[in-house]
C-alpha cells in the first residue's frame, strides 16, 4: 500500500468543502496546497453568510486551525482557468479536488429580468458582504417596495438585511458602503414571494423566527394564505416533517400578532410566480401569476390558474438558487450545475475530484459540506492507493507558471488584522477591504513574504 503522507493534493476554492476536504486529507498526512481565485480565504463564510449572523461565521476559527497544521499551503489571488491552466495541476499533483462552489444567482428566464433595478440575491449578497466582485452593483433603495422571489433562507437572509434599521446592522460586519446606502433606503415594504404554499417554504426555523423580532419591522401574512389543501395538511400531519410543521407555526403567530405599526412590513406571499416584470427600462412592477398545488404530499408541484396581477414595486430580486461554472475542459451538467462524479470522482477528467455545492449542487447548510468533503477524500485515498506511484514536485513546480502577485496564509493574516483593528475604531467585528487592489497595496506596504 502506498503511503499517503507521500501525496500533494491540490484543492480549487478556499471555502467550507476545500477546508473539510483539506483537514480530512491532512488527517492522513497529506500535503495539502489550496488555491484561491480572491486573495483571501474562507469563500461562503466571508462572502455568503449574512453579515449580522457572526455566530454562523465562527466556522471559520476552524478553518483557522486547519490552515495552521503542517502540510498545509494557501495560493491566494490564483484562479484555476486564468491564471494558471487546470492541466498544470493535474500534472504537478496526485489528485486535484474542485471546491469552487456555485457562485452564480439564477434567474428565472422571464421578460424583463434583466431590467435596471433586477438583481440576482447571489449578487447583492456579494455587494453587502464587501466581495470584490459586486462591488459596481450600487443598488437603488431609493424605492419604496421590493420583491424578493423565492422562499428559501438566502431570501430571509436579504430580507433582514432590508428591513434592519442602520442600529442594528451597525455591530454586523457588513460594509461601510452598503450600511451608509441601507441607512438612507426608503423601502417600506418587502415582498416575499414564494411559488409554492407556506408547508412547503424551505426556510430553516430559526431564520423565519427571526423575522418576527426586528426593531422596526411588521411580518404580514394573509389569513387565508394559512388554509393549505388537504394534501398540505397531510404533509405537515407527518411528526418527520419537523422544520415545516415548526415553520407553519411560526407564521400562524405571526399571523396571530397585533400589526405595531412599524416602519417597514415583511409581506409574505404564497402560490405566487413570477411571470413578467413591467417597466421600459427600469422596474416599475411585476406580474405575479396565481398558482395552485399538484401532486402527493412531498411530491407537490406549483401549476399556474391562469389568473393574474399586477405587484407595485420597483425592485425585484431573485432567489432562487445558484448556477456554478464547470472549469474549461471538463464536462459539466448545467442542469444541476455540477460535475457528473461517483461518490466524488469526477467521471471524464483524470485524478480529478469535487466536493461541495459543484458536487451535489447548491443546497445544505455549511455543515453539510463536511460529510460531503470527507466522502470524496475517502474515493481520492482508494483511488491513489492502487495508483502507480510517479512522484509529484506541487507547488515546488508551479511557482514557477506564476505570474501574478500570489497571497499566502501570511498574508491573510495580515489583512484579517488590519480589518479588525478598522472594525475595532467602529464598533463592528472587521471592516472589509473590498477591492483586489486594496488588498495588494496593503501587502505591498507591509511587505509580507510568503509562508
Ligand atoms: P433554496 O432553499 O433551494 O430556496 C430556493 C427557493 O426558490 C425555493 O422557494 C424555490 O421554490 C424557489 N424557486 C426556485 N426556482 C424558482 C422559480 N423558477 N420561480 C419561483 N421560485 C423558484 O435555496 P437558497 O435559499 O438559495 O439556499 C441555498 C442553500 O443554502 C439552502 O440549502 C439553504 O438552506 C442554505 N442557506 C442556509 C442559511 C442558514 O443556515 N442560515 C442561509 C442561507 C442559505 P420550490 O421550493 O418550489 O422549488
Amino acid at each position: 500500500m502506498t503511503n499517503p503522507q507521500s501525496f500533494k493534493v491540490a484543492i480549487v476554492g478556499a471555502g467550507p468543502s476545500g477546508f473539510y476536504a483539506a483537514e480530512e486529507l491532512l488527517n492522513y498526512g497529506v500535503q495539502v496546497d489550496m488555491y484561491e481565485k480572491l486573495p483571501v480565504p474562507f469563500g461562503l463564510v466571508r462572502y455568503g453568510v449574512a453579515p449580522d449572523h457572526q455566530k454562523l461565521k465562527l466556522v471559520s476559527k476552524v478553518f483557522e486551525r486547519t490552515a495552521q497544521r503542517d502540510g498545509f499551503q494557501f495560493i491566494g489571488n490564483t484562479e484555476i482557468g486564468a491564471n494558471l491552466p487546470l492541466s498544470a495541476l493535474q500534472e504537478h499533483y496526485d489528485a486535484v479536488v474542485l471546491c469552487h462552489g456555485a457562485s452564480q444567482g439564477r434567474k428565472p428566464g422571464i421578460p424583463g429580468d434583466n431590467l435596471s433595478g433586477c438583481y440576482t440575491a447571489a449578487d447583492f449578497i456579494g455587494w453587502y458582504n464587501g466581495h470584490p466582485d459586486f462591488q459596481h452593483l450600487a443598488p437603488d433603495l431609493s424605492c419604496r417596495s421590493v420583491a424578493i422571489i423565492g422562499h428559501g433562507n438566502v431570501s430571509i437572509d436579504v430580507a433582514r438585511i432590508l428591513a434592519k434599521t442602520p442600529a442594528e446592522l451597525s455591530t454586523s460586519d457588513i460594509t461601510d458602503r452598503a450600511l451608509q446606502a441601507l441607512s438612507h433606503s426608503r423601502i417600506e415594504e418587502i415582498h416575499l414571494i414564494g411559488r409554492r404554499g407556506p408547508a412547503q417554504a424551505k426556510f430553516t426555523t430559526q431564520e423565519l423566527r427571526e423575522l418576527g423580532e426586528l426593531y422596526d419591522a411588521d411580518v404580514v401574512i394573509d389569513r387565508g394564505a394559512l388554509e393549505i389543501d388537504e394534501v398540505s395538511r397531510a404533509e405537515l400531519d407527518d411528526r418527520k416533517n419537523l422544520i415545516a410543521i415548526k415553520n407553519f407555526e411560526i407564521f400562524t403567530n405571526f399571523n396571530n400578532k397585533t400589526s405595531r405599526s412599524c416602519g417597514r412590513k415583511i409581506i409574505f406571499h404564497f402560490l405566487e410566480s413570477p411571470v413578467r416584470v413591467l417597466g421600459e427600462t427600469i422596474v416599475e412592477g411585476l406580474e405575479l401569476g396565481v398558482n395552485r398545488l399538484e401532486g402527493q404530499p412531498f411530491h407537490q408541484t406549483a401549476r399556474a390558474i391562469g389568473e393574474r396581477r399586477v405587484l407595485a414595486c420597483e425592485a425585484v430580486l431573485f432567489s432562487i438558487g445558484y448556477l456554478g461554472q464547470g472549469l474549461y475542459g471538463i464536462d459539466f451538467d448545467g442542469n444541476s450545475s455540477t460535475y457528473p462524479h461517483n461518490e466524488g470522482k469526477v467521471t471524464t477528467a483524470s485524478n480529478v475530484y469535487a466536493a461541495g455545492w459543484i458536487k451535489r449542487g447548491p443546497t445544505g447548510i455549511i455543515g453539510t459540506n463536511k460529510p460531503c468533503a470527507q466522502e470524496t477524500v475517502a474515493t481520492l485515498l482508494r483511488d491513489l492507493e492502487y495508483a502507480q506511484k510517479v512522484p509529484k514536485a506541487g507547488h515546488a513546480a508551479i511557482i514557477r507558471m506564476i505570474t501574478q502577485r500570489a497571497t499566502s496564509y501570511a498574508d491573510w493574516r495580515c489583512i484579517d488584522k488590519q480589518e479588525i483593528e478598522e472594525g475595532e475604531r467602529r464598533g463592528k467585528p472587521r471592516e472589509k477591504f473590498t477591492s483586489v487592489a486594496e488588498y495588494l497595496a496593503l501587502l505591498s506596504e507591509n511587505e509580507v513574504g510568503g509562508e
